[in-house]
């Protein structure tokens, strides 16, 4: 071990746990990909006050999640911490809403960073695959969204992963409700921080993970009694649809996420396999999100899925991918003309596009098949100088044992044929 360590709530991705991860953003990527969702990339930080008015200066993630700091040019900056924020602000910048084209869909893959206090599943670097759909309100891209993250954790295998639904209401109706909600909780039991939560955003003292918190609020207001015809029958559509669709959810009234954007629905996924940190995924429509940030009225849905925690979820219901062998052909020659001449047939393997590897650094046979069998290759070609004057190389199928001789010029093709 060297004197450096990964930075305290940050891990590495290293082979072969690293190619689970990869094999998550691929599976969480293809619903998206196949539904006319195009690949969007913005830097990893941007001006801080985008969060701070996109995010919401009342939110954990804003005052106190933030990476922030100052270049020597003295702008302000924040690390990202989420995605919709910049992918909007990107989307506006490019003028994609301009194209005539509603409404805009953009999928995303990336890090993101928030100073949060380390635990399972809770780090401050950590990797979101996520989908916007920007500029069109109708509650069939909710159902979407829902239903394609659905399909990618079902292809992933998982089982024990839940979708929580909600409606926050809109522009008419949760003002009504704030207030409601704000006469109730100032006649709680809570800490200094907690009442002045109350006045900037009481809908978050609801999302309060502490148990004690939660048990008081078991009266609380209910949303749902508030909210206004059209956000009601909104709110009815989305859960036709995705009934229609058979994706199961449960109505959830507590669920306001933590971010201050979100209109109407939001929903989270939750694994039962994760403890504290059950939240797999979440998202929602946040039709006022543009304006804050100074664009026009784009009424927009969507969400992020944690790929870390997807992780995790995988290995509590020991789901074992299906990842196949990254290596097909592994290449094992024995002297230093055979080194030559095995290189060039790995090289002209790899340009036919099959996977080749190669026994570097001049190992002995032993040594070289152990690592031709950890790499998990099908075949292996090994050659010596007596094959090589015979014009030969020895191809060994690894899983049935079966070596015969080939000839040299026809190595290349003949691994091709069997490899299909
Ligand atoms: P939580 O309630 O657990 O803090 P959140 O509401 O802050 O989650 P979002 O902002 O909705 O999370 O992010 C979407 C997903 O990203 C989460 O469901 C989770 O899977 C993942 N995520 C968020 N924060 C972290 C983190 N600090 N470490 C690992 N994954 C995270
Ligand atoms: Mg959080």
């Amino acid at each position: 071990m060297s004197t450096f360590q990964a930075p305290k709530g940050t891990y590495d991705l290293t082979p072969p746990r690293s190619a689970t991860f990869l094999a998550v953003r691929e599976a969480i990527s293809a619903p998206l990909r196949d539904s006319g969702y195009g690949y969007i990339e913005t830097p990893g930080f941007e001006n801080v006050e985008l969060f701070a008015r996109g995010v919401g200066e009342s939110t954990d993630i804003v005052t106190k999640e933030m990476y922030t700091l100052t270049t020597k040019g003295g702008d302000q900056l924040a690390l990202r911490p989420e995605g919709t924020a910049s992918v909007l602000r990107a989307a506006l910048e490019a003028n994609l809403h301009k194209a005539g084209n509603l409404p805009v869909k953009l999928w995303y893959s990336g890090s993101y960073y928030r100073y949060e206090r380390p635990q399972a599943g809770r780090y401050r670097h950590f990797s979101q695959v996520g989908a916007e759909a920007i500029g069109t309100e109708d509650p069939a891209l909710d159902a979407e969204l829902i239903i394609l993250a659905d399909q990618a954790y079902r292809s992933l295998g998982l089982r024990r992963f839940r979708i929580l639904l909600n409606s926050l209401g809109d522009k008419e109706c949760r003002p009504v409700y704030r207030e409601a909600l704000q006469t109730f909780l100032r006649d709680l039991d809570l800490d200094e921080e907690t009442r002045r939560r109350i006045e900037i955003n009481p809908l978050r003292v609801l999302d309060d993970k502490r148990a004690d918190v939660q048990k008081q609020l078991t009266d609380a207001p209910k949303l749902r009694d508030y909210l206004c015809d059209a956000c009601k029958a909104y709110h009815e559509e989305v859960r036709a649809l995705l009934t229609a669709a058979g994706v199961a959810f449960e109505d959830d009234e507590k669920l306001v996420r933590g971010l201050d954007y979100y209109t109407r629905t939001t929903f989270e996924f939750v694994h039962d396999g994760l403890g504290s940190q059950s939240a797999v995924g979440g998202g929602g429509r946040y039709d006022g999100l543009s304006e804050m940030i100074g664009g026009p009225e784009l009424p927009s849905v969507g969400w992020a899925l944690g790929v870390d925690r997807t992780v995790l979820a995988l290995e509590a219901e020991s789901v074992e991918l299906d990842l196949p062998a990254t290596t097909s052909v592994y290449a094992v020659p024995l002297g230093e003309e055979a080194r030559r001449v095995l290189f060039g047939v790995v090289t002209e393997l790899r340009r036919a596009g099959i996977a080749a590897d190669f026994a570097f650094g001049g190992r002995g046979l032993k040594g070289a098949m152990k690592s031709a069998n950890r790499s998990g290759a099908r075949y292996t070609l090994v050659a010596g100088g007596r094959d090589l004057a015979e014009g030969v190389v020895q191809l060994k199928d690894m899983e049935s044992g079966e070596q015969s001789a080939v000839p040299l010029a026809e190595a290349a093709a003949e691994l091709a044929k069997r490899l299909g």
